[in-house]
C-alpha cells in the first residue's frame, strides 16, 4: 500500500513532534475496522451501548489500536456541571481500573438526547486534574498570605457549625450568608436556608441574567423565556451569547432541527458569533440600542394587522392600560390598537435603522417573517442587551412584546413561561419561609430589584451597612468574575466585615485564594443533584449522581457517604449541610436539626437515598415507570440518569381552575399568567405603584454607553465584555485542559475600518482604560464585529500570585500585585504559562504562553437602578500601549469604584412602595421569606 505520508510528516514523525502517522503499518484503518464485529445492534439505540449491557460493557481500548485490546466497564448516568444545562453523561468506569476512564453522552437524557458540547466530555480532565483540592484546608496566616495546612473534616464542621449556632442564637441571623456562582440543583439549599431560619441566599445573577429576567418578570411573573425551538418557524436571538454558552447543546440541537424543516434563524449581536455566522439574518445593532429595533418590528406588526387579536384580546391587561390613561373611558379593543399606534409611531424603520446602525430595508423583512410564523414565533434574550446596559431589562421586555402580539405565548413553535417547564420537588419535609429581611441582599434603594444585589455587597460594607460572620462562596469566584474585583479583595481581607470566609469548591480559584477555609466538593460526577431545566418544549429531571458510589452499590460495596468513594477527602454539598446542620444544633433545640433528620429512624441523620427517595416517589409516572422494571424511582433514576415528566407543556395559562383561582377568559375560569392580572401585562401597575410611572409600558431606555456620545476617532468605544468562547465554563475551565488548548487567550476584537483608523494591526498591544483603570490585552482585527464598537470575552486572564497554591496551571499566569497608594493597585505579569512535571505528562506539552487578560477587574460597578442587573458594557478609551506596557498589565482605582457607586445609588428610588412594602409582595425573590417580612420597618 502506498505510503501517503508527506516529507513534513515524516520528519516530524521522526522527532518525534508528532505521533506516528504510521502506527497502522501502511495499512488504511478501514482495513482495521471493517473486521470489528458491530457491538449493538442497529435500532433506535444503535449509537450508543444498549442498557442492559451497561453493567458489564465491553469495547476496544482506542489507545491500544490497531491492537484489539479489550476493556470493559460499567456505564453510569449522570449529568454535566459545566453550565446550568445539565445534560446528561455516561461515565465509562473502568473495571479493571476502579476509576472513570471517559464520559460520553446519555441517549435517555430527554433535554440532550446523546449529545454534548465540547465541556461535557472534558468532565474527565476536571476529575483527573493535578493540581485539584482534595483535602479540607485551613488558611493559618492573614487571609490572602498564601499559609495553608490541612484540617480534618471533623474541626472544620465543627468550627463553622459552632460559629453559626452562635450567630442564630445571638439573634444575629443576617450575618450568615451563602453565596452561590453555579446552583445547579432544584430548591435543596432554600430548604436548608429556611430549615436555618434564616434570609442566608446570595447569588450571582445579577452579574448574570437579572436584566433580562426582570424584563419578562414585569410582564408574565416568569422570568425566563422558554422557546420551543424545534416547532418554531421563524427564531430570533438577541445575541448568541445563549446559544454559544448557555443551554448551548439542548437549544442548539433544536434550532438546526427547525432550520432543517425551513425555519428561518434572525441573530442581533454586533458580533458575528459562531451563530450569526449560521443565521439568515444578522442585525448588528449598536449595543444597547436594542429595544428601539423592537419597538420598530412592533410598529410594523401593528401597522399592517399582523397582530393576533384573539390572543391579545383575552391574555393582555389591555383595559387596565386604557383606565389609566382615560380613568372615565369604557375601554373598547379597537382603541387599544389605536393608541399602540400612537404610542409607537415614531418607532419608524427609518429612525430603528438609525438609532441602531442597521439597514432600514430589512426591519420590515424581519416584522412580516414574525408575522407570518404567528404563533410559532419562537425568541430568546439572556444576557447581551439585557445584561451590557443601562436599562438593558427594557430589551427583553421589548422582545416578549414581539410574541405577545403575534400570540406566540406558550404555544407550540412560541416561547414559554419557564416555569411552565420546571419540575418542583415534593421534600420529605418542608420548613416553613424563614422571616427575616436581608438588607445586604435587598436594601431598600432596590425595591424591584430581581434577584440579590450582590454586585454592590463591598461597598455596602464598605458604607458599615452590616458585617458578615459566615459567608460562604460555593462555586463562586467573585474576586474574577465580578467588576472591581479588587474592591472585592478589600471585603474579603477585612476580617471585620467578613469573620470567617468558607469556600467551597472543586477547585482553587482567586476567591478560594482568600477564605479561612477552602473545603473540597466534587464535580458533576462526585455529587447529588436533581435538574430541571426549560431546554425544550416538555418537562424532564435528571440525577446527577456520584459515580463511583453507584458504581461499588452496582458491585454489592456499601458506601454510607459520598466521600468515601470520591478521590482524597472530597464532599459533596448534600451531605456536607445535613453534617452541618447538626453541628449547628447538635441537641436540636434551635429546632433546626429536626429538619435533617431521617424520616424513617428519628434521631438519626437524615441520608441523601432517603431525601431522593421521597423527591422521586413523588414524581407524576416515575414509580409507575420504574415498576414496569421492578425498580424503584430511586433506582430508575439511578439506572438511566433522567425521565420526561411531561411530554408537552403548551397552553398552560389556558388550563380550566376553580374561580377563586383562576380568571374568566372565553366563558370559563383559567390559570392565566403569575401577574396580578393573571394576563400578559402589557401595562404595569408594578412600575407606577412603585415610583417608575415613565415605565409602565415596553419602551426604550438609552444605555449609559450610548454611541452618539463615543468619538471612535479619538479611541472611544464601547466594549462589550459579555460574550464568551462556547468551550468556556465561567471560571471551571482552568482545569479542563482540553479546553483551555482550544481557547487561551482572549484579544479585544476590533473592526478593521477601526483599526486602520487608529493604526492597529493585530497581535498589537493596546492599553483599554476605563472609568476606574485600564487592561492591556492584545487585539484581533476582524470584520467580524461592527465599527463603533470593541469586544472581549470575559473567561480567560486567570491568575495566582507568588504565594497561592498551585491551581489551574493550564490558564493562570503567576501575577504580582502592589497596592501603591490607599486603593491604587497594579497587576503586572511575573511568570507566564509554561510547561510544568505533573503526573498528567501532558502538562509537558503545553504550547501557548498568554492565558488572557483579567478584564473584570477594571470595570467600575454599574447596578442598575431598576432591576440591579450589573450592566457590563464599559466606555472605554483604546490607546497603544506605552513602552512600559506589558501584555496582561492592569491598574485600578476602588476609591474611584467606590464613588462611582454612589453615583449610581443616586439613580434609585427606594422603598417603602405601597402598604409599607420592602417589595410588591406578588414578585418573586429567591428564599422568599414570610410576608410579615416584607413590612419596612424604619
Ligand atoms: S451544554 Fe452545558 S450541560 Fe450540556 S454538555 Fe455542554 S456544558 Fe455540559
Amino acid at each position: 500500500m502506498e505510503d501517503k505520508r508527506s516529507f513534513i510528516e515524516k520528519t516530524a514523525e521522526s522527532l518525534g513532534l508528532i505521533k506516528k502517522l504510521d502506527r497502522f503499518k501502511g495499512e488504511s484503518l478501514s482495513d482495521f475496522t471493517d473486521g470489528i464485529p458491530r457491538l449493538t445492534e442497529p435500532g433506535d439505540l444503535a449509537n450508543f451501548p444498549p442498557p442492559e449491557k451497561w453493567d458489564n460493557w465491553v469495547e476496544y481500548d482506542s489507545a491500544e489500536l490497531p491492537n484489539k485490546i479489550k476493556k470493559t466497564y460499567s456505564i453510569i448516568p449522570t449529568t454535566c456541571f459545566n453550565c446550568e444545562a445539565a445534560c446528561g453523561l455516561l461515565a465509562y468506569v473502568d473495571k479493571e481500573k476502579q476509576s472513570i476512564r471517559k464520559f460520553e453522552g446519555n441517549p435517555f437524557h430527554p433535554a440532550s438526547r446523546g449529545k454534548t458540547c465540547a465541556k461535557g466530555p472534558a468532565t474527565i480532565n476536571q476529575i483527573n486534574d493535578t493540581d485539584r483540592i482534595l483535602y479540607p484546608m485551613k488558611q493559618t496566616g492573614k487571609r490572602g498570605e498564601g499559609k495553608w495546612e490541612r484540617v480534618s473534616w471533623d474541626e472544620a464542621l465543627e468550627d463553622i457549625g459552632s460559629r453559626i449556632g452562635r450567630a442564630i442564637k445571638e439573634k444575629r441571623h443576617n450575618e450568615i450568608v451563602y453565596h452561590v456562582g453555579r446552583p445547579g440543583h432544584e430548591g435543596y439549599m432554600y430548604r436548608v436556608l429556611n430549615g436555618w431560619g434564616i434570609d442566608g441566599h446570595n447569588s450571582h445573577t445579577n452579574i448574570c441574567s437579572s436584566g433580562a429576567r426582570f424584563g419578562y418578570n414585569i410582564w408574565q411573573g416568569s422570568d425566563r423565556p422558554s422557546p420551543d425551538y424545534a416547532n418554531a418557524k421563524f427564531i430570533l436571538l438577541m445575541s448568541a451569547h445563549l446559544e454559544s454558552g448557555h443551554y448551548f447543546n439542548p437549544h442548539s440541537q433544536r434550532i438546526i432541527e427547525a432550520k432543517l424543516k425551513g425555519a428561518k434563524l434572525c441573530v442581533i449581536d454586533p458580533r458575528l458569533s459562531n451563530t450569526a455566522a449560521r443565521a439568515d439574518y444578522w442585525l448588528p445593532t449598536f449595543p444597547g440600542t436594542e429595544a428601539a429595533l423592537f419597538l420598530s418590528l412592533a410598529k410594523i406588526i401593528i401597522d399592517e394587522n399582523l397582530y393576533n387579536r384573539e390572543f391579545i384580546e383575552n391574555w393582555v391587561n389591555w383595559q387596565d392600560y386604557l383606565k389609566y390613561k382615560d380613568p372615565h373611558t369604557d375601554p373598547e379593543f379597537s382603541d387599544f390598537i389605536a393608541a399602540l399606534k400612537d404610542e409607537y409611531k415614531s418607532y419608524t424603520p427609518e429612525f430603528a435603522a438609525a438609532e441602531c446602525g442597521i439597514d432600514a430595508a430589512v426591519i420590515p423583512v424581519i416584522a412580516r417573517e414574525i408575522g407570518k410564523a404567528g404563533t410559532q414565533f419562537a425568541c430568546h434574550g439572556w444576557r447581551s442587551a439585557a445584561t451590557g446596559n443601562l436599562g438593558g431589562w427594557q430589551t427583553t421586555r421589548c422582545l416578549h412584546f414581539l410574541s405577545v402580539l403575534v400570540g406566540a405565548v406558550g404555544t407550540e413553535g412560541g416561547t414559554l413561561p419557564n416555569d411552565w417547564n420546571k419540575f418542583k420537588p415534593v421534600f420529605h419535609d418542608t420548613p416553613p419561609p424563614h422571616k427575616h429581611w436581608n438588607e445586604l441582599h435587598y436594601p431598600d434603594e432596590y425595591p424591584l430589584s430581581h434577584y440579590e444585589m450582590s454586585n454592590i455587597l463591598p461597598y455596602m460594607l464598605k458604607e458599615g451597612r452590616g458585617k458578615l460572620d459566615v459567608y460562604f462562596t460555593r462555586v463562586f469566584n467573585p474576586v474574577w468574575t465580578y467588576p472591581d474585583g479588587f474592591s472585592w479583595m478589600e471585603m474579603l481581607q477585612d476580617r471585620d466585615k467578613v469573620g470567617l470566609h468558607v469556600a467551597l469548591t472543586p477547585t482553587w480559584s482567586e476567591t478560594a485564594f482568600l477564605a479561612d477555609y477552602v473545603l473540597p466538593m466534587g464535580h458533576a460526577s462526585e455529587r447529588h443533584d436533581l435538574n430541571s431545566y426549560e431546554t425544550h418544549q416538555a418537562m424532564w429531571i435528571a440525577f446527577r449522581q456520584p459515580v463511583m458510589r453507584e458504581y461499588l452499590r452496582r458491585q454489592g460495596k456499601e458506601v454510607k457517604l459520598t466521600y468515601e468513594s470520591n478521590i482524597g477527602e472530597v464532599w459533596e454539598d448534600d451531605e456536607f449541610f445535613i453534617e452541618l446542620s447538626w453541628r449547628i444544633d447538635p441537641d436540636g433545640s434551635l429546632g433546626i436539626r429536626k429538619h435533617f433528620e431521617s424520616p424513617d429512624k428519628p434521631g438519626e441523620k437524615l441520608t441523601v437515598d432517603e431525601y431522593y427517595t421521597h423527591i422521586f416517589n413523588n414524581v407524576p409516572g416515575l414509580p409507575e415507570k420504574a415498576e414496569l422494571e421492578n425498580l424503584s424511582a430511586l433506582d430508575y433514576m439511578k439506572k438511566y440518569g433522567a425521565f420526561e415528566v411531561k411530554q408537552t407543556v403548551i397552553n398552560q395559562h389556558m388550563t380550566e381552575v376553580p374561580a377563586d383561582k383562576g380568571i374568566e377568559v372565553q366563558g370559563k375560569y383559567r390559570q392565566g399568567f403569575s401577574t396580578p392580572s393573571r394576563k400578559q401585562e402589557f401595562f404595569s401597575q408594578t412600575m407606577l405603584d412603585w415610583k417608575w410611572g415613565e415605565y409602565t409600558i415596553p419602551g426604550y431606555i438609552k444605555s449609559h454607553v450610548y454611541w452618539r456620545s463615543m468619538d471612535n476617532a479619538k479611541g472611544e468605544f464601547i466594549l462589550v465584555p459579555t460574550f464568551r468562547l462556547p468551550t468556556m465554563i465561567h471560571s471551571r475551565s482552568g482545569n479542563a485542559k482540553w479546553l483551555v488548548e482550544i481557547s487561551n487567550r482572549n484579544p479585544v476584537w476590533i473592526n478593521t475600518i477601526d483599526a486602520d483608523r487608529l493604526g492597529i494591526q493585530t497581535n498589537d498591544l493596546v492599553k483599554i482604560n476605563t472609568d476606574i483603570g485600564y487592561f492591556v490585552d492584545k487585539v484581533w482585527v476582524t470584520e467580524s464585529i461592527r465599527p463603533g464598537v470593541i469586544a472581549c470575552s470575559h473567561h480567560l486572564g486567570r491568575w495566582r500570585r507568588e504565594q497561592d497554591p498551585p491551581a489551574n496551571r493550564w490558564v493562570m499566569n503567576t501575577i504580582n500585585i502592589q497596592e501603591k497608594e490607599p486603593g491604587k493597585y497594579t497587576v503586572n505579569t511575573s511568570k507566564q504559562i509554561e510547561r510544568y512535571k505533573s503526573p498528567d505528562r501532558d502538562s509537558e506539552l503545553i504550547f501557548w504562553k498568554e492565558g488572557g487578560v483579567h478584564q473584570n477587574i477594571t470595570f467600575p460597578p454599574h447596578p442598575d437602578p431598576i432591576s440591579g442587573m450589573h450592566c457590563w458594557h464599559q466606555k472605554v478609551k483604546i490607546e497603544k500601549s506605552g513602552i512600559d506596557d506589558s501584555y496582561g498589565d492592569i491598574f485600578v482605582d476602588t476609591n474611584k469604584s467606590f464613588k462611582i457607586y454612589k453615583e449610581w445609588l443616586a439613580m434609585t428610588r427606594p422603598a417603602p412602595g405601597p402598604g409599607n412594602l420592602r417589595r410588591p409582595l406578588w414578585l418573586n425573590r429567591p428564599l422568599k421569606p414570610a410576608a410579615e417580612a416584607f413590612l419596612h420597618k424604619h
